[in-house]
């Protein structure tokens, strides 16, 4: 099949390069002088956003493509996952309503978008508390954790004019998210809940399946995300992020596409969540997303390792992006699959020296 992607980056080139394997073809809707998924598939421009007719189903790397999809579904292509998942997910005030109307717990919350109803909305979730842009942000751009009354000022100078939502400071014991893949025909597969690690925001590491993972954990997980797969109907690969407080998740945002913590399936589980999203969207059948062994994902943020010593490594994979490397920039991956937990820990500790940034 002929496949159209909206978003031209490294998860569109992941994305691709799982499709090519099963036959299919890619043109990828960017803007970008060099899109790193230009080596696996024609680039047209994003921002005319044509010609669509020769697509057998045009799918999307990133949620902030809300018009071009509109404009898509007037052209009458096949759009997957739909318009409704990108609607709810690109404003977090419109997915935190959707959480809780879902029963899914979710951080107390507030809009605000000038002094006065910022009063109002501390007055009700009080501090500490984490101002976000409802729009655009994300690697923990266009946020700040508020700990009182000091950091008033330097938050409503950060949200100027913008529409913001002020939550609740979650004390998490850790964070995980979950992915999952749903059929047309509402076959869902789920991914073992993985653990995250972020340092200002972006995520640096994820260890898979998440260590400690409990089956009562994976089901809670399995609930909520399932819920918000069904209702909206969804086909391909969907996240969600949550916050664990002792037992309890609490969602803290959902991505309609591939997500960078899944990116450890590309070696670390039967099925890729790029394979089985494009299988989705093609209307095959999922594959399994059974864990083979233990696996850590790290993050090249800015920075370019001697390939060579990643490669040394035993059952380390390294992926990269082809892009210029700049400060505070994803770049690449390494993925460590390991069989024991003995040799987990060891390839952990041997990874983090070697590409963690310090
Ligand atoms: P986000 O862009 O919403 O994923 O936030 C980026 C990171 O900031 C999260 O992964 C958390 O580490 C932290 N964070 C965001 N919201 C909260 C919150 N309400 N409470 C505690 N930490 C948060």
């Amino acid at each position: 099949m002929k496949i159209g992607v909206l978003g031209g980056g490294q998860l569109g080139r992941m994305l691709g390069l799982a499709g090519i394997a099963m036959g299919h073809e890619f043109v990828f809707y960017d803007d970008g002088e060099r899109p790193c998924a230009g080596p696996v598939g024609e680039v047209r421009p994003l921002a005319e956003l044509g010609p669509l007719r020769d697509l057998d189903v045009l799918t999307y790397e990133f949620e902030n493509v809300f018009e071009a999809v509109d404009r898509a579904y007037r052209q009458e292509v096949i759009v997957a996952p739909g318009r409704r998942a990108i609607e709810v997910s690109s404003d977090r005030l419109t997915e935190k309503d959707y959480f809780t109307s879902l029963k899914i717990p979710t951080a107390r919350y507030r809009p605000f978008d000038n002094p006065a109803t910022f009063d109002e909305a501390v007055a009700q979730i009080g501090y500490p508390c984490v101002a976000k842009t409802r729009r655009f942000g994300y690697d923990g751009k266009g946020q700040m954790v508020l700990q009182g009354e000091q950091d008033r000022e330097a938050c409503l100078a950060m949200a100027g004019e913008k529409p913001m939502v002020l939550e609740a400071f979650v004390p998490f014991s850790r964070e995980v998210s979950l992915v999952c893949t749903r059929a047309a025909n509402g076959q869902k597969v789920f991914y073992p809940l993985v653990e995250n690690w972020h340092r200002d925001g972006i995520l640096i590491t994820t260890l898979a399946p998440a260590p400690g993972l409990t089956p009562e954990l994976q089901e809670q997980a399995e609930g909520y995300v399932g819920a918000i797969a069904d209702e909206l109907a969804y086909v391909g690969t969907l996240a969600v992020e949550f916050f664990q407080i002792h037992d309890e998740l609490m969602a803290s945002e959902m991505a309609p596409r591939v997500h960078n913590s899944g990116h450890w399936t590309i070696e670390g589980a039967e099925t890729s969540q790029f394979e089985n999203h494009i299988r989705a969207i093609t209307g095959s059948p999922l594959g399994s997303t059974a864990a083979i062994g233990m696996s850590a994902m790290f993050n090249l943020i800015g920075i370019q390792p001697n390939p060579d010593m990643i490669l040394s490594m035993p059952g380390a994979h390294l992926h990269w992006y082809g892009k210029e490397v700049r400060e505070g920039r994803k770049v690449g991956h390494v993925t460590v699959r390991s069989d024991s937990e003995a040799d987990f820990g060891r390839n952990i500790a041997m990874a983090s020296a070697m590409i963690a940034p310090s």
